[in-house]
């Protein structure tokens, strides 16, 4: 490597090429972030940007004189906090009234125009943007650099969570202005909603859930508590996001809209939410909220309602503020969506590793568009607390949830018939006494049936070894009739096993014993994944494969070499030590690997398999007929091909099913090839 920088002069010069070569990284790298977070649009795959931070890292490690505050590979830093600072707000961070009618946004708008003087027939332009429900935060910027961030807290003063902001890679460490029309200011103050995507929270929740912690109830939770983390490397996991809507404090800037102002954090490389609209007056407003009550389920994130803003900032200048909120701002809260129905019954289930948790069956009923027949109850406390009763009509909730919960009891509705419900003292599978641990309740019972045939189920999953046929009422069957007692027994299955089973004929016998024996070839990343490592779910499975070779590799390694690989945090690196250094884990991957199964790496045999889609990168549009989206995406990875979400410039194919997006458009306009399914069936095998 460095060969390529030396020349015949001191080591002067050679510091300075290696200078230009960092800088030159760190912009690669921020050019990316900005298509990745920003357009929405990456040009490279993840594990290629790994690719690019892991060789900074390595230059950065070799010359550390030359580590910058914003360099990128700076978002995580050293060690956990014990506490946060307090920080006070410049400008006080305000709330904002809401309003729930029509009639209160045109009193609204009746009201700005008395108080500013101008004529009740004229029309306020008005800036509206949804309303996310997250976390609002501060970030302050100097010079352009990110210098400190902080929480609302009680809108005076909040606690300092930089460490944590800094992590959000959709937060520039440095402000940007590409096309240079607008100079970056000397101090700026950015104020923002940091939230958590839907999909995000449900993965942090399946590995919560996994690891046996208790889950979030929703979103905004799940962002609020990792904003206030004391371990940076753990936030830095949970990739928050974030939407700028305003400045608060600054010197050197003149706008004189709020629009502008959003146009000018968007071309400092912050994101804006992309639905927000300029309205010419209050009927236009009105009509846009209406709009977005029925369209908010469409997104990735948690809207409550919508924010309206006077556009001009003279005019903020002079309604000024109350004591609680500033006079030039309204938010329109949607109704969270409710529904009343009857809890039947209440379930116990048993998880992966133990968590005992309660779930209410219900008459089914329509809640936002999809019929509910189960809601969580979180724990036998939550219970206990709502007086919830079998056999009681409940209010059921998806607001800011994307599971239903029960959120009351209408108990003006009891007849008398009504069953509490008593926490169970024993497992419901395997009968030993449970234990609290915090607010749940656990088995600890290492044989423990129930959780066998969850980790079985799990292992023969689509995402983990994707065992057809394999679904949890055989894995149920096979447990019970003692075919089964951990995973690497379905390498020993022997048909008479399975054809005397009930529903079970020759035919369906031969079938799934045909769908063990071709699953002892998955590659790598699936193996790891479906052996149930606490903590590491499907995507940290394929960092690892993406570091090791093979099963034993990963076993071997010691805390500090995972570690230091890009991703993998101390309390993930620690479940893996622990789990293969348990005596059991050892004798089952023996029983895996003796029962045929592959534990070595595949990817580069498969490259050479098929040359026709190997280092190509491929976009999948529409449904398509023969394939889940997922079995399609796995056929492209497994023949050595790329998935990309985006259609870009340099996307080699555009798979196109059923019902295409507006990606097909794109394609053609940027002459991609376009693949229907036929062709891709074609290419692909
Ligand atoms: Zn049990």
């Amino acid at each position: 490597m460095a060969g390529e920088f030396c020349c015949n002069y001191a080591a002067l010069c050679m510091t300075l090429t290696i200078k230009e070569k960092i800088e030159q990284l760190r912009d690669t790298i921020r050019y990316h972030d900005r298509r990745y977070y920003l357009e929405n649009n990456p040009e490279i795959t993840d594990y290629e940007y790994d690719q690019l931070i892991q060789e900074l890292q390595h230059l950065e490690k070799t010359h550390p004189d030359l580590i910058t505050a914003d360099s990128p590979t700076q978002r995580v830093g050293g060690e956990p906090l014990t506490q946060f600072a307090t920080i006070d707000h410049k400008i006080p961070m305000l709330s904002i009234d809401n309003t729930y009618s029509d009639k209160e946004l045109k009193e609204f708008d009746q009201r700005i125009k008395r108080m500013a003087g101008i004529d009740t027939h004229r029309d306020i332009e008005y800036v509206v943007e949804l309303k996310i429900d997250g976390v609002a935060v501060t970030l302050w910027f100097e010079k352009g650099l990110f210098v400190r961030g902080a929480t609302r807290g009680d809108g005076f003063k909040g606690d300092d969570v930089t460490a944590n902001l800094r992590t959000i890679r959709q937060i520039p460490l440095k402000l940007e202005s590409p096309d240079r029309r607008q100079k970056i200011p000397s101090v700026l103050e950015i104020r923002g909603e940091i939230y958590l995507p839907n999909k995000e929270f449900q993965r942090l929740n399946d590995d919560r859930e996994e690891a046996g912690e208790p889950q979030f109830a929703n979103p905004r939770n799940a962002a609020a508590g990792t904003l206030k983390l004391l371990d940076p490397r753990i936030t830095a996991k949970r990739r928050l996001c974030i939407f700028a809507y305003a400045i608060g404090y600054f010197e050197e800037l003149e706008l004189t809209t709020h629009r502008d102002c959003l146009e000018m954090l968007r071309g400092f490389g912050l994101p804006v939410n992309p639905h927000t609209r300029l309205c010419e007056n209050i009927e236009k407003v009105i009509q846009y909220c209406k709009d977005w009550d029925k369209r908010r389920s469409e997104l990735d994130y948690m809207v409550d309602g919508m924010v309206i803003k006077v556009n001009s900032l003279a005019l903020h200048g002079r309604l000024g503020a109350t004591s609680k909120a500033p006079r030039w701002v309204i938010s329109y809260k949607y109704q969270p969506e409710q529904a009343i129905t009857k809890l039947e019954e209440i379930d116990i289930q048993v998880g992966k590793t133990g968590t005992i948790t309660p779930v209410a069956n219900l008459t089914p009923v329509l809640l936002a568009g999809t019929t509910v027949s189960r809601a969580t109850l979180h724990n036998f406390e939550e219970i206990c607390r709502k007086d919830i009763r079998v056999g009681d009509y409940v209010v059921v909730q998806k607001a800011g949830e994307i599971i239903p919960q029960v959120v009351s009891v209408l108990k003006e509705k009891r007849t008398g018939k009504e069953r509490i419900f008593h926490e169970p003292a024993t497992c419901p599978e395997c009968k030993s006494t449970v234990s609290k641990d915090g607010v749940y309740l656990r088995c600890h019972n290492p044989l423990c049936l129930s959780q066998a045939k969850r980790r079985i189920q799990y292992f023969a999953s689509r995402h983990a070894m994707d065992i057809e046929g394999f679904g949890p009422a055989l894995v149920e069957q096979l447990v019970d009739k003692g075919f089964l007692k951990d995973y690497a027994d379905i390498y020993y299955l022997k048909f008479d096993d399975l054809v005397n089973l009930e529903r079970m004929g020759e035919k369906s016998a031969s079938n799934v014993m045909h769908a063990v024996e071709e699953s002892k070839n998955r590659d790598l990343d699936r193996l790891i994944c479906a052996l149930g490592i606490s903590n590491v779910g499907f995507h940290t499975a394929e960092v690892l494969a993406n570091h090791f070779d093979s099963l034993d590799t990963l076993a071997n390694a010691t805390q500090e070499e995972l570690e230091e690989i890009y991703e993998i945090g101390p309390v993930v690196a620690e479940s893996i030590v622990d789990f293969f250094r348990n005596e059991h884990t050892r004798d089952i991957i023996e029983k895996l690997k003796a029962g045929g199964v592959n534990t070595k790496k595949l990817v580069s045999q498969k490259f050479v398999k098929n040359p026709k889609v190997a280092g190509k990168s491929f976009v999948i549009t529409g449904t398509l007929q023969k394939y889940s989206r997922d079995e399609a995406e796995a056929l492209i990875k497994n023949s050595g091909g790329r998935l990309i979400s985006s259609v870009s410039k340099k996307t080699d194919y555009l798979v196109v099913g059923e019902d295409p997006g507006s990606k097909l458009d794109k394609a053609r306009e940027l002459n991609v090839h376009i693949l229907d399914e036929e062709a891709f069936e074609k290419m692909i095998k």
